[in-house]
């Protein structure tokens, strides 16, 4: 299928599978499992889009929050995997992940982060932690470039001080590459060593700790392969995360754990769906949705 017939259907997809996840949400006898949840930026952009910022509002997020506090007991990616390793995961936990490193992580969920008393995830994009530019694969559209102007802060990548003080209160990092430049699939082995290796030795220069958790970029499954595997495990790193869609059973593997990204059009029956497994039959179709593709190019269909 073309990349333009993908993009266009995308949408119809995303309808479909409300409907479906609406129908396997009463569905019983599931398996109790942790959901882990998928954000990049939490920031107030409120102007019509020319394309997707990954963003989420502060106020959905806080709502999104409060609700985890009251019936989930929030866990960093790290703790979560030493109780899947000890048989010890109970079903009412729950990971909060961003990816990317954006500085809004700082300035709108931090705060409420730490309001609601959840240890959250974040994975860096090495490279570009305290650059007073946006990251380069952030394209701006009229509104966005507007915006910046106003508000320069919250388009820039986290600084290793903010980084700090986010660690001193309990929040967990990790890696996400060094410079995020394509899928792991896309690089040749090399540079995908490089970009682990790059990554690994940035993050443990600026912050005097070893990251044990990896974010693969993009995410699905056909954005890396077992090789990254073995060089993750090489580098000492615990487990990965993916964007496969669904919650995560007592027999999934470490370096492909499963999140559900929340969405800026997600309502919060749709963030309860989410969390509670509504989405974990919505794997297969992800993967039949990417075979067809039919290209390891996924840059215009998966999240960043
Ligand atoms: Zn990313």
């Amino acid at each position: 299928m073309s990349s333009l017939a993908h993009r266009r259907l995308k949408p119809v997809l995303h309808a479909f599978l409300r409907q479906m996840t609406n129908l396997s949400f009463f569905l019983p006898g599931r398996e109790r499992k942790a959901p882990m949840l998928a954000y990049h930026r939490v920031c107030p952009l409120r102007f019509k889009k020319e394309f997707s910022y990954n963003n989420v509002f502060p106020e959905e997020f806080e709502k999104q929050m409060q609700y985890l506090r009251a019936n989930f007991e929030a866990i960093t990616v790290s703790e979560y995997v030493r109780k899947m390793a000890a048989n010890l995961v109970k079903g009412n936990e729950v990971c909060v992940t961003f990816d990317d490193g954006f500085k809004d992580n700082y300035i709108y969920a931090f705060p409420v982060l730490k309001k609601y008393g959840i240890r959250a995830s974040f994975f860096l994009t090495t490279k570009y932690i305290g650059d007073s530019r946006p990251f380069p694969w952030v394209l701006m559209d009229r509104g966005g470039r507007d915006d910046f102007s106003k508000n320069p802060d919250r388009w820039l990548p986290l600084s290793w001080k903010e980084v700090g003080e986010m660690m001193d209160s309990g929040m967990e990092f990790g890696a996400h590459t060094h410079t995020h430049r394509d899928s792991l699939s896309n690089l040749s082995l090399e540079d995908a060593r490089k970009e682990i290796e790059d990554s690994t030795r940035t993050f443990f220069e600026k912050t005097d700790t070893r990251p044990v958790i990896f974010s693969y970029p993009h995410g699905t499954f056909k954005d890396y392969d077992p090789a990254h595997i073995e060089m993750l495990k090489g580098h000492g790193y615990l487990a990965a995360l993916t964007t496969n869609m669904g919650r995560n059973g007592s027999s999934q593997g470490l370096f492909e754990l499963k999140r559900i990204v929340v969405y800026e059009e997600d309502s919060i029956w749709e963030f309860k769906k989410k969390v509670h497994g509504a989405y974990d039959v919505a794997e297969r179709l992800q993967r039949i949705w990417l075979n067809a593709a039919g290209s390891k190019k996924l840059s215009d269909y998966a999240v960043k």
